[in-house]
């Protein structure tokens, strides 16, 4: 019988996509043996929370375009032509789907991983994938009490890179050269995405 296959999943909303994401990845397949990795960009929320949220398409491109020359990573359009807002059960459940035979990996960064218990259906979450917490710089990255072995908690290269602050500084009109992939770059500037970004 041959070994289960093992896929990472690295839900985000990749507005826009940047290497802190790429290296988290990266490394979590190194230290899990995983066979690839796929990235789930989230779905357009029905109306703006405290933000505009850039379309789908733009994000999902990002994406495509900044994962396109690992042949380990893929990506996703599930929860974009799902719609509405990301709940993550439905993404695991529709990668449980199309894998049945797998073992699911979830990848979350610490800030993600603190909010996980106001998750919905938690416990369905932590039958369905295993969850792996990755260090991000300015948070800490601790077990907010998930299920015994529901959980590791690793350390990945630090990258104080969040797409917050790439919006901002494409804003301000400063670079965003190698805080993103190089077609990354070119297609923010191609959109003319995030120009008027406010806060
Ligand atoms: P925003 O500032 O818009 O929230 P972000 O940089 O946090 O963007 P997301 O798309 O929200 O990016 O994050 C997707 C996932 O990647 C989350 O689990 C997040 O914790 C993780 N992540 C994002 N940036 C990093 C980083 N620099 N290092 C480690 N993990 C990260
Ligand atoms: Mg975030």
């Amino acid at each position: 019988m041959s070994e289960k296959k093992r896929i990472g999943v690295m839900g985000g909303t990749f507005d826009p996509i940047h290497h802190g994401h790429l290296v988290a990845a990266s490394e979590v397949v190194s230290l899990f043996h995983l066979d690839e990795v796929v990235f789930v960009p989230t779905g357009q929320p029905w109306q703006k929370e405290d933000r505009k949220v850039s379309a789908a398409e733009d994000r999902y491109l990002m994406t495509v375009i900044a994962t396109a020359s690992n042949p380990q990573f893929s990506v996703s359009r599930s929860d974009i032509d799902r719609g509405g807002l990301t709940y993550t059960i439905d993404t695991l459940r529709d990668l449980r789907a199309e894998h049945p035979d797998a073992e699911l990996f979830f990848i979350t960064g610490a800030d993600a991983l603190s909010q996980i218990l106001s998750w919905r259906h938690a416990e369905e979450l932590f039958a369905l994938a295993h969850f792996i917490g990755v260090t991000r710089p300015g948070h800490t990255l601790s077990d907010p009490g998930l299920p015994e072995g529901g959980v590791s908690l690793v350390e990945v290269p630090a990258l104080a890179i969040s797409s917050t602050d790439c919006r901002q500084r494409v804003a301000k009109g400063d670079p965003v050269w190698y805080l993103v992939p190089d077609g990354v770059v070119r297609y923010i500037d191609k959109r003319a995405l995030y120009r008027h970004e406010t806060g």
